[in-house]
């Protein structure tokens, strides 16, 4: 009998503490193949996820961003043959998609709730994790380059606002009016969220760059004006490192896009970096695990762009598109919708 009332009692307990775990994952390890791998270098990149449906955004205009994505890998590809640097590598390949006024980043960027830009941008090496991010800069003309000016030349991770702008002025790069981040696309997104609140832009176009170079070094960068008609210097996931990028020569390299709160949250990044490290699951396993099981079980959208330490590439997205790309020695590819690769 008091063998029954025991058993009985751990039964209770044991089902009351499985229904109060909030958030609660199945860490299961799933079979991911790999979209490709490489035991050379190896290059991935993405130019923002979102809701569009094929066609949706205009073939001309489709065909154009994609052109612009494959562009951005073959400079990192002449740059990675040449033997360079992840870390130099992520930076050159997103100063192009940053001065593309295709992307949510730099030119092109989205405008705040008073019409404005404010740009983030953070970027990671992998083999010492040294990290740098500015967060609402105004006139940097390339973030990245100031992000990467925070980790070279500071004793800083994270320069926000106003002084991050005269942080970079000091550090002799590039500034510009605001106004020169201005585009039509970013206008018109201005626009129809001004008419309805409850409207959300189909495609985001945050850019991000991950690298694993010829001596299996890895880096991470990523650059965005964050979200239309964000209020109150709003930050996202994008210059948190941890959240929005992460790099670690024992891990991965990770770069974010989608929405930053859930990113920040769930520290995204780090969680693939740490299911690795930790668990030895591959980068694929880990990317998905978190994309489609963390993420998607709090309603986050959005996805990442992976690479391993062992070369292995995941591009996984939870919504209907993502801009992306990878390239190896072996291949070049870009896809835009799911299933595609
Ligand atoms: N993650 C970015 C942010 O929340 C936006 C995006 O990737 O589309 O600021």
């Amino acid at each position: 009998m008091r063998f029954l009332i025991f058993s009985l009692l751990f039964l209770f307990l044991a089902c009351v503490q499985k229904d109060s775990t909030p958030n609660s994952v199945v860490e299961e390890q799933l079979p991911v193949a790999p979209i490709a791998t490489s035991n050379s270098y190896a290059i991935a990149i993405h130019g923002g996820a979102g809701f569009l449906r094929k066609g949706q955004y205009g073939l001309e205009k489709e065909q154009s961003a994609a052109d612009a994505l494959d562009q951005a890998l073959s400079i990192g590809d002449s740059l990675a043959k040449a033997g360079v640097d992840a870390i130099d590598i992520v930076q050159e390949v997103i100063v192009f998609l940053e001065n593309s006024d295709h992307f949510n980043a730099g030119k092109g960027a989205v405008m705040t709730f008073e019409k404005e830009h404010e740009l983030d941008a953070s970027i990671m090496r992998g083999s010492d994790l040294q990290a740098g991010a500015v967060g609402g800069v105004q006139n940097v003309k390339n973030p990245i380059k100031a992000a990467r000016a925070v980790m070279d030349s500071s004793d800083h991770v994270l320069l926000t606002g106003k002084g991050a702008d005269a942080f970079a002025k000091a550090q002799g790069l590039d500034l510009v009016s605001n106004s020169y981040f201005t585009t039509e696309r970013a206008l018109g997104a201005w626009e129809r969220r001004h008419q309805s609140e409850i409207e959300k832009d189909a495609k985001h176009g945050t850019v991000g760059c991950v690298v694993r170079d010829m001596n299996g070094h890895l880096a991470a960068g990523t650059s965005t004006g964050g979200m239309t008609y964000k209020k109150y210097n709003r930050l996202g996931d994008s210059p948190i490192i941890g959240a929005g990028t992460y790099a670690d020569d024992r891990s991965c390299a990770v770069s974010a896009t989608g929405h930053g709160e859930y990113f920040i949250r769930n520290a995204v990044a780090h969680d693939i970096s740490s299911l690795i490290r930790y668990k030895n699951w591959t980068g694929p396993q880990a990317a998905h695990h978190v994309i489609h099981n963390v993420l998607s079980t709090d309603a986050g959208a959005g996805g990442v762009i992976c690479i391993d330490k062992n070369g292995n590439i995941a591009l996984p997205f939870n919504t209907t598109s993502m801009f992306r790309g990878y390239v190896t020695p072996e291949s070049r590819e870009v896809f835009i919708y799911g299933n595609e690769e």
